[in-house]
Formats: C-alpha cells, structure tokens, sequence
C-alpha cells in the first residue's frame, strides 16, 4: 500500500531530478510527502498541474506552488556552445538522466529528446559554454507523461549503470552515487580547471 502511493506520486511527479523540493530526486520527494515529512507544492517542474493531481490522488485541498521553491518555468533545453566547450565532462557527471554525449577533451553535446532542463550541468561548467532555451513548439510534440516516463526511465537506467560500474572497475572515486559526493567531486574538478584556465589566460597576456 506504502509502496503504491510512492509509485503513484512519482508516476505524477515531472522526473526532472532537478532538486528544487529540497529532495535529491523526484522519487525522494514522493516518500517525503506519503511520510507526510513535505508539502504536495514543493514542485516548480510540475507545477499547478502537478499539485492538482497529487491533490486528487490523496484527496487533500489543492495549495498554490510554494514559490520558495523556485517558478514554474515553460519546457526547456540545454544547448552547448561546442566551439567554447573544452571537454572537461563536468557536465556529464552533473546530469542526471545521461543527456549529454561527448568525452575528455572532446567537443559535448547535449541529446535534445532527453534533456529535462534541470539546469544541473549550468554551474558546473567552468567556461559557461551551456545555455537554458526554450523548447521551439514544434520540437514539443512528444506528452508531458511520454517525456516524464522517459526521464524517468533514463535516470533510472543512470543509477542502475553507476551501481553495475561502480561494482565491476572499483572506480569509486568516478562514479560517486550519493549527490553530496558527486558535488564535492564536481567542485573540486571545477576548481582546479578555472585556475589552470586562469593561469593559461595570465600567460597569453
Ligand atoms: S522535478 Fe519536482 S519532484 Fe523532481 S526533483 Fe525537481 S522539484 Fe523535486
Ligand atoms: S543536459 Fe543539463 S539541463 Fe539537460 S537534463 Fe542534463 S543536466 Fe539537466
Ligand atoms: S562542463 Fe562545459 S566545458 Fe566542460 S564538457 Fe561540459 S559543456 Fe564542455
């Protein structure tokens, strides 16, 4: 029964994986609110839409988005600058649902039909080649189920792949699972790339 609500929750819930409701993921948010631990407008991805129908599901009075939170904003997707892009893959390590393709030292690139628009892979990149756009409506044909179904499946294969790599190389330092880890990890990397960029521009000056 327990279980059910979660899944049932989560089935309503935008699978962006953004953070923004204070949880580490959609999921987590979904036992915080069957345990009672948060409120059904904690949200902005799925906004009033979402809030309308976690109400139903529970039968509890619908309450407007708590907008500490963050808005509600129209569906987006992240673009890279890959002239500017310098390959560091911080950004991979960032997104949570395997939508960016490239490798070390190589161009990235962002898989359009995946991309949530989290916005997770922004503050990472140390030469800001990545931007938030607006999906051009003639890209927006796949529902808003359909594209939170694939999200979600894509996160859920991302996590699944971390534990079957982490098992098989012990690289545990590469493919770190908990989101504090992964910070740490982002923001050391991140440092020492914008002080070796530092560095470069110093000496072309
Ligand atoms: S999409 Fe909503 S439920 Fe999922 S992590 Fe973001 S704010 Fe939380
Ligand atoms: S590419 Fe960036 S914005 Fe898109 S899902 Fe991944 S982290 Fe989020
Ligand atoms: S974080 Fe920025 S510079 Fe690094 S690979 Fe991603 S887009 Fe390129």
């Amino acid at each position: 029964m327990y279980e059910n609500i979660v899944e049932k929750i989560n089935s309503i819930l935008p699978q962006t994986q953004c953070g923004q409701c204070n949880y580490s993921g959609c999921k987590p948010y979904a036992i915080a609110i069957t345990k009672g631990k948060a409120d059904i407008n904690q949200c902005p991805p799925g906004g009033e839409e979402g809030i309308q129908n976690i109400a139903k599901l529970l039968g509890v009075d619908f309450k407007p988005l708590n907008e500490k939170h963050g808005i509600t904003k129209p569906k987006s997707v992240a673009l890279i600058d890959e002239y500017a892009c310098i390959g560091c893959t911080l950004c991979i390590l960032a997104c949570p649902v395997d939508a960016i393709l490239g490798a070390t030292k190589k161009m990235h690139t962002i898989i359009e039909d995946e991309c949530t628009g989290c916005e997770l892979c922004l503050s990472p990149c140390p030469v800001d080649c990545i931007e938030i756009l607006p999906v051009k409506e003639d890209n927006n044909e796949i529902s808003t189920q359909n594209k939170s179904n694939l999200a979600r499946s894509r996160y859920e294969f991302r996590l699944d792949r971390i534990k079957r790599e982490k098992k098989e190389s012990n690289a545990t330092r590469k493919l770190l699972t908990s989101t504090s880890e992964k910070s740490k990890l982002i923001n050391e990397k991140r440092k020492s790339i914008s002080e070796a960029l530092a560095r470069i521009k110093k000496n072309e000056s």
